[in-house]
């Protein structure tokens, strides 16, 4: 049912690692708290700023000691922000490194409907001959929710809701699949057979 395009890995490693830049990220990591006696890369991305901004530390050695707490002092004056030489949240973001505040992926556009031919398919042998084994154009390992898309119609990693199927992810190509046609990929072959072919109208998101 599904035949993919050979592609080198070059190509799908590159793929991949755009997917996961792009996959919204809401749950940002916030910076430690570093004070006296920390210790580590973050510090030294603090003394880092610190330094380019004119607030001497000394040599970036990654040891958060007196002379990093007397330019984070000196600092937190300037900016007018709490005076206590311990570098939290407020911090870090009067230094410019990231705000801690809901973070939120910049859009690449907004949701779209589309409607297309919807078939099925499944990781197994007869659905993927001959590319039996081999994961998702995008390098995910194939199972519910990967949907093989035509990259010209819907741009690949795109983000989809399909009623009667759920969400999925523009993660495969086919040679049949062109134009407005989408094929879902199903965790058994039954349930592939089950869908069959129906005509829906997706959200596509960017
Ligand atoms: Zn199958």
């Amino acid at each position: 049912m599904l035949k993919k395009s050979l592609t080198t890995f070059i190509i799908l490693s590159f793929l991949a690692v755009s997917l996961t830049l792009v996959i919204p990220n809401t749950a940002e990591a916030a910076q430690p708290v570093l004070k006296w006696g920390s210790v580590g890369e973050t510090v030294k991305t603090l003394q880092q700023t610190l330094n380019s901004k004119g607030y001497w530390c000394g040599a970036v050695d990654g040891i958060f000691g007196k002379k990093t707490y007397n330019a984070v002092i000196k600092f937190q004056k300037d900016a007018g922000i709490k005076v206590d030489g311990i570098v939290g949240p407020q911090t870090w973001r009067a230094l410019g490194k990231n705000s801690n505040t809901n973070y939120t992926q910049p859009s690449r556009g907004t949701a779209r409907t589309l409607t297309v031919v919807a078939t099925g398919y499944c990781p197994c042998y007869k659905c993927n001959y001959p590319f039996y084994g081999q994961p998702s154009y995008l390098g995910y390992p194939l199972r519910k929710g990967i949907v093989a898309v035509d990259p010209k119609v819907i741009p690949m990693g795109s983000r989809l809701y399909i009623p009667g199927y759920g969400e999925g992810i523009a993660a495969d190509q086919g040679g049949a699949i062109k134009g407005n046609r989408i094929d879902l990929c199903f965790s058994t072959h039954q349930e592939a057979l089950n869908w069959g072919i129906k005509t829906v109208t997706i959200t596509v998101y960017p």
